[in-house]
């Protein structure tokens, strides 16, 4: 069996799902979600957009499979082909099609189009670093030409969506604290792979935000749920369970541990837990296995009350980079039955739609300066940035601070449920903490990703139904916050 680059690039977003992949029972798997389907609709249409607009003249060798299509490649790159599309290559266990082979001084250089961003983070004065999924694509491919030896050096490019070609070095670290280069990172990546198609599939299954959109979700949660594994507990992700599943094994072992027994002076025996992250999962390890557990504050916070609260949720096309909906749902004297919804919706996918949702939005969250803000996680401020920066006629820097001000604008997220509650569930989303207080979504399928997947509807059919169902979901969402807010309340 073959490590391909596209095995890779889903090791590094979850090793299990490799194994489940190829040795998995196909019968119990789920269906690829729509946003998932749309993600790939979205990658294949921007690669030929790419390649029909001519900036690429290249040989295509798209329309051959398998062994004919290598063929083709090796004979291309034998007489020197300046540049092919969609060629193959392999050598001994390892294969990949890199969408672009360039010929330059001393051999080729893959190149993957990429309908994303080509690098991730960054900021004013740092452009971000290599995203580790494209990188160790781009390493096998270079790997494979180097067995070949028709490599031109450790050096790949992502040719981005903004038409930008992106160079990573691969004998450098990702970013500027990285110590292991792209390189090494790769090597472990294919390890870990071998090691996966020599034992036949065998892998721990971890929960992490990447199961909600993963065919696997189902018969994952059944085993991770029948060995009460310790990813069950919030923020205790698969490095983490690594390093203690030798001595404590589930959740429930855990729970019956005194969690002092593993401290070692100001450390653990556990790498990279410390002793206070050792004790808040011990805590969360009891809350989970004890049946009658209830949530429970474990400090003190302001939840200020005010005639008017605003509870604030935007959604975000990732994919187009537009902020197509600002929800707000506004109570008065803590009347929850009379409270209102406000959607400013961009109609389209323009630039002035965008502009005016986000004009709308803005000024109903300043206009009552006395009104408490509610929302869940930073990503409305940061959005709100991004907006003003793009917009700046609509408000200024200053504006934007001033209305996320924490003394009026409180992310019940960060500053409340993270610092200050515990929660017998396996996560903190809102999803998660409302539906656990009895707050039900009207829809079947309620979830950003979803929303971003009717909005790619409504763009392309206008459907007035799915216009309907985003503004529902939102408005869901905002009530969530509310119904969390009144929960955490209780708890006081
Ligand atoms: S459901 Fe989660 S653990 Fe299972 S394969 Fe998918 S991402 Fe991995």
């Amino acid at each position: 069996m073959q490590i391909s680059a596209s095995m890779l690039y889903n090791l590094v977003q979850c090793p299990k799902r490799v194994a489940l992949d190829l040795f998995g029972d196909l019968s119990i798997r789920d269906e690829v979600s729509a946003f998932v389907q749309l993600l790939w609709e979205q990658g294949a249409a921007y690669e030929q957009k790419v390649m029909a607009s001519g900036a690429h003249a290249a040989l295509d060798l798209s329309a051959f499979e398998g062994e004919e299509k290598e063929r083709l490649t090796h004979e291309a790159m034998a007489r020197g082909e300046p540049l092919i599309y969609a060629g193959r290559i392999s050598a001994d266990d390892l294969v990949g099609i890199p969408d672009l082979l360039r010929k330059v001084a001393g051999g080729y250089v893959p190149i993957d189009i990429k309908s994303g961003a080509g690098k991730e983070g960054g900021g004013e004065d740092d452009d971000g670093k290599p995203k580790l999924p494209y990188a160790v694509q781009l390493c096998l491919y270079v790997d494979v030409l180097e067995r070949l030896g028709l490599s031109a050096g450790r050096q790949a490019w992502i040719y981005d969506v903004r038409g930008e070609e992106v160079l990573y070095e691969l004998d450098a670290p990702r970013g500027p604290r990285g110590k292991a280069t792209i390189w090494e990172e790769y090597q472990d990546r294919l390890a870990e792979a071998r090691r996966i198609v020599a034992s036949g599939g065998l892998c721990r299954g971890a929960l992490s935000a990447k199961c909600k959109e993963c065919h696997w979700r189902s018969a994952c949660s059944m085993e991770l749920k029948s060995n009460d594994d310790l990813t069950l507990i919030p923020f205790l992700g698969r490095a983490m369970r690594d390093a203690m599943v030798d001595t404590i094994g589930s959740v429930g072992e855990f729970a019956q541990c005194d969690p002092e027994a593993f401290m070692v002076g100001k450390k653990t025996v556990f790498a990279g837990i410390g002793p206070d992250r050792l004790r808040k999962f011990h805590l969360r390890a009891r809350l989970l296995s004890d049946p009658d557990a209830r949530p429970m504050l474990t400090a003190v916070v302001p939840l200020p009350r005010s005639e008017v609260e605003l509870f604030f949720d935007i959604e975000v096309d990732t994919m187009r980079d537009l902020t197509y909906l600002h929800g707000i749902v506004e109570r008065r004297g803590g009347d929850s039955a009379n409270e209102r919804f406000h959607a400013f919706f961009a109609e389209d996918e323009s630039a002035e739609a965008e502009r005016a949702a986000f004009a709308g939005s803005f000024a109903l969250l300043t206009a009552d300066p006395g009104a408490t803000i509610w929302y869940y996680s930073k990503y409305e401020r940061t959005l709100y940035r991004k907006l003003q920066a793009r917009y700046p006629d609509v408000c200024s820097a200053e504006d934007v601070e001033r209305l996320f001000d924490p003394a009026r604008a409180i992310d019940l997220y960060y500053d409340v449920v993270t610092k200050a509650t515990e929660w017998p569930t396996n996560d903190h989303s809102i999803k998660t903490l409302a539906k656990y207080l009895g707050f039900a979504w009207r829809d079947n399928n309620p979830s950003g990703a979803a929303s971003i997947e009717w909005f790619d509807q409504w763009v392309k059919t206008r459907d007035p139904a799915m216009r309907q169902r985003i503004l529902d979901y939102n408005e869901d969402d905002c009530r969530a916050t509310r119904v969390l807010l009144d929960g955490i309340r209780g708890l006081a």
